[in-house]
């Protein structure tokens, strides 16, 4: 900056920790740091620490490709992402920091007539629940995006599913608010502290032991995304869940050509454009599970012939840079918030490519759970026992959606 940097004040502490917290949670990604911000805020707990390995904003939270919306189909989702929507909607009011929340809309693709069906189900379903949703014809999709390849002899362009209230934030700065917010209202937040076990008696469990000694909690809640498998591994738990990697990738900036988000399920590629107009743009996942943190040639093939297939002008423009994040793909697509079996351990995972979109829904009913002891009203369904009793919510095509 003009001052040269001087004088500045970090936006939150770099504290040590405490020997005991009321409440520990553990991964300083969007949904752990949501978690502690609510819960400061809004449910008024004090003495709450976020532990992260390395620095906060580093995992997906940093990582995605930035899209929020709330198309879903089943009870068990919609309410819950529609009450996402709602706090981004206000969440820059709410941390007093610039998230570049962009509302530009989310455009699905339709191909066929039994794909039309089944989108006008999902946006009867999503206004039932009080989001906005919008049936397209093919003409209407030309005027806004005339550039698109509407004869594809596989999958020419039909219509699509738009949701206007759906668009794009700023990453890596809803890790910053929440962060600031968190420590603004006394969080400690702890960078490169790895949470290396469970201190578990007569199945409670009294603390985290870490890189940085043993920390104890009344409670401690789990929110490590990609991690999650090996974390809870930890306290002997296995849980219902994958961890695959997923790319992304970036183009060089370009004058702005897209006005909102577009999805094209049926060739796995999604694209929207950046405020500094890069087409930021992604696919499928690696087709193997894995714990690193970059992905495979063959996926970077693949998400390049499904842009040129549906937007083939893509191909003038020179890719910039790519990445992977380790996705917490669930079972049935969806995630869970919930308690353990063992006293005072509760989890949120399973967000599969999703949780960008579900960051502050899932802090807000993450915070209410540890609070309060008892499920928000949206995340009544995101429970362990579901995967016991059959009851899942098979949402494959929205919830492992890529973006
Ligand atoms: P993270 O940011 O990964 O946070 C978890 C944290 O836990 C990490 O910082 C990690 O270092 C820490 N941790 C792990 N183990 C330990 C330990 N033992 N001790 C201490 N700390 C630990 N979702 C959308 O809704 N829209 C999108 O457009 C979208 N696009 C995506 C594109 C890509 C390429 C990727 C990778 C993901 C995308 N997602 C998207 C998914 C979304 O990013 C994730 O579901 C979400 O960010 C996960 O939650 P998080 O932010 O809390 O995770």
């Amino acid at each position: 900056a003009l001052t040269g940097h001087k004088g500045w004040k970090p936006a939150w502490r770099d504290p040590e920790p405490k020997s005991h917290y009321d409440i520990v949670i553990i991964g300083g990604g969007g949904h752990g740091l949501a978690t502690a911000h609510y819960l400061s805020k809004v449910f008024g707990q004090q003495n709450v620490a976020v532990i992260e390995k390395g620095w906060i904003g580093g995992g997906n939270v940093g990582r995605n490709t930035t899209i929020i919306r709330s198309n879903y189909l089943l009870d068990g989702n919609e309410p819950f992402y529609e009450f996402s929507l709602k706090l981004w909607e206000g969440l820059e009011q709410d941390l007093n920091y610039n998230a570049m929340v962009s509302q530009r809309g989310i455009m699905n693709l339709i191909h066929s007539d039994a794909q039309r069906d089944a989108f006008i189900r999902r946006g009867n379903a999503m206004r039932l629940n009080g989001a906005d949703a919008e049936l397209l014809d093919e003409s209407q999709i030309r005027a806004e995006y005339p550039f698109l390849n509407f004869n594809d002899a596989r999958f020419p362009i039909k219509g699509g599913l738009a949701q206007r209230r759906g668009g794009t934030v700023r990453h890596d700065a809803v890790a910053w608010g929440y962060a600031r917010s968190a420590d603004s209202h006394g969080v400690d937040i702890i960078q490169n502290c790895e949470v290396t076990g469970f201190r578990i008696e007569n199945g409670k469990c009294l603390g985290v032991e870490t890189s940085k000694g043993f920390i104890g909690a009344t409670k401690v809640g789990c929110a490590v995304a990609g991690s999650s498998g090996r974390l809870m591994a930890k306290a002997n738990m296995r849980l219902p869940i994958e961890s695959h990697v997923l790319q992304a990738f970036v183009s060089e900036g370009l004058k702005p050509v897209l006005p909102g988000v577009i999805t094209f399920g049926a060739g796995h590629f999604y694209v929207s454009q950046s405020d500094k107009g890069g087409l930021v743009f992604g696919g499928d996942i690696d087709g193997y599970n894995s714990y690193a943190q970059r992905g495979n040639l063959p996926v970077v093939e693949d998400v390049c012939e499904g842009g040129m297939a549906i937007m083939p002008m893509i191909g003038r423009a020179r890719l910039l840079r790519m990445w992977g994040g380790i996705m917490d793909m669930s079972m049935d697509g969806s995630p869970i918030i919930d308690r353990t079996h063992i006293d005072g351990l509760y989890f949120n995972g399973g967000w599969c490519y999703g949780g960008f979109k579900a960051t502050p829904a899932s802090g807000y009913a993450y915070a209410h759970l540890l609070a309060k002891d008892e499920p928000h009203e949206t995340a009544t369904a995101y429970r362990f026992n579901r995967f016991e009793t059959g009851h899942m919510i098979d949402e494959k095509g929205m919830g492992n959606q890529p973006n």
